[in-house]
């Protein structure tokens, strides 16, 4: 089968690989009819994930067909439809059966944080991921769900894994009714938790980016408030004088610390003197939020970008929660709100692309090229 192949940073492409296999009774194997490329693989795809080998796939936003399963699987019978959460999860472990899906021990034994992770390097399981015509499901009764009828795929793809990611970002903000949100990052990740803010029951929400293109998106897509941070001196003394000085009862980081090829690079070593790769985007929503108030951050983080502003945290009594999105948790909730017109992900996907393009489609994605907001790979 053909399958996306990691070479290195910034190299990637497609190549034969082995059909994958039914390795455990609980395994389903999919046949991938969509895959999208996340701003997560962009951390790979920078070299920012430790244990990324080369030789790997990527891949754990996607959904198809299920062609076999293991003699232990229950739910799913060949021919079904099905989106599969980026969450591997066992379904039974301590952290599972408290709805911490992301979190799961089983899937990932070693990991001291993150559970398994189709696609995304060791130090989240090793294991293969969807940008390949299949993939191996493993625990094949807990994730996978199988797509209501009525629902375009285009919309189910993305309940994979940034719907559930932006709308757990604006609930682990603990929004109540009138407040102001600010989301740093207007990537689909934002953008969704954004549009989430709302349904939250925000007053106002407000979206800073470097990019126009996504801004312009965002005021449209997330009725938001829009703001170029490359138009900014100070974020904090602005973001006070948008409050009545007190700052924002919300911040939402979904940038991340990787600061590689998202259009920073021109404040690095001159107007922030921070370097690639820190946490730009968590050091304005600590020193923006107003105290007592929430930072709530679904952004990833590898080893480049854990240096926070740590004391303000504590003096300002801030309370940060953040967490990988356990989408199975969210998942009900959100195919209502898709079935009732109230969110509408599949306008984020920009280009469709087939597999064999795979080379083109990260580079646009990381350059933010030609308006690329979503991509999806077609195998
Ligand atoms: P993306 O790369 O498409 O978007 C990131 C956006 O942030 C870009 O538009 C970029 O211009 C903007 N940006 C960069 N620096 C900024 C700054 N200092 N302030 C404001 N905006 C800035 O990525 P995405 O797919 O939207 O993902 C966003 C983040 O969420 C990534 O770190 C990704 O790894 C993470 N993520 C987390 C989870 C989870 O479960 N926690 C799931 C999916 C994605
Ligand atoms: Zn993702």
């Amino acid at each position: 089968m053909l399958a996306m192949n990691y070479r290195g940073p910034y190299r990637v492409r497609v190549e034969e690989k082995p059909m994958p296999v039914i390795l455990h009774p609980e395994d389903a194997i999919v046949r991938v009819t969509r895959s999208c490329i996340c701003g997560s693989d962009l951390h790979l795809y920078h070299g920012m994930v430790p244990d990324t080998r080369v030789g790997m796939t990527f891949g754990h936003e996607f959904c198809g067909v299920v062609e076999q399963v293991g003699p232990e699987v229950r739910n799913l019978k060949v021919g079904d439809h099905v989106l599969v959460p980026f969450n591997i999860a066992c379904g039974k472990c301590h952290f599972c059966q408290q709805g911490l899906f992301g979190n799961c021990h089983e899937a990932n034994a070693q990991a001291t944080a993150v559970g398994g992770i189709y696609g995304y390097s060791h130090t989240a399981g090793g294991y293969d991921g969807g940008q390949a015509q299949y993939v191996r499901v493993p625990y094949a009764d807990v994730g996978p769900t199988v797509i209501p009828d009525w629902m375009d795929p285009d919309d189910a793809v993305l309940l994979t894994d940034v719907v559930p990611t932006g709308y757990q970002a604006a609930e682990m903000g603990g929004i109540k009714r009138g407040d102001t949100v600010v989301v740093f990052g207007a990537g689909p990740v934002g953008l969704m938790a954004a549009k989430s803010a709302w349904l939250f029951g925000a007053g106002r929400v407000i979206v800073i980016d470097s990019q126009d293109y996504r801004l312009e998106f965002a005021r449209v897509f997330a009725h938001a408030e829009v703001y170029n941070l490359r138009e900014i001196d100070d974020m904090a003394v602005f973001l006070k004088k948008q409050t009545d000085s007190l700052g924002a009862d919300v911040c939402i980081d979904a940038v991340g610390g990787d600061a590689v090829g998202n259009g920073l690079q021109w404040l690095l070593g001159t107007k922030l003197k921070l370097e690639a790769g820190n946490a730009i985007a968590l050091h304005w929503a600590i020193n923006s939020v107003k105290k007592g108030g929430i930072v709530s951050i679904v952004g990833v983080y590898g080893p480049t970008g854990n240096i926070i502003p740590i004391g303000n945290v504590v003096n300002k009594g801030i309370t940060i929660r953040a967490n990988q999105a356990s989408v199975k948790r969210l998942l009900p909730r959100l195919i209502e709100h898709i079935r009732l017109g109230h969110i509408n992900p599949k306008a984020m996907i920009t280009h469709r692309v087939p597999l064999e393009d795979v080379a083109d489609a990260y580079h646009i994605f990381s350059s933010k090229l030609d308006g690329c907001i979503k991509p999806v790979l077609i195998p």
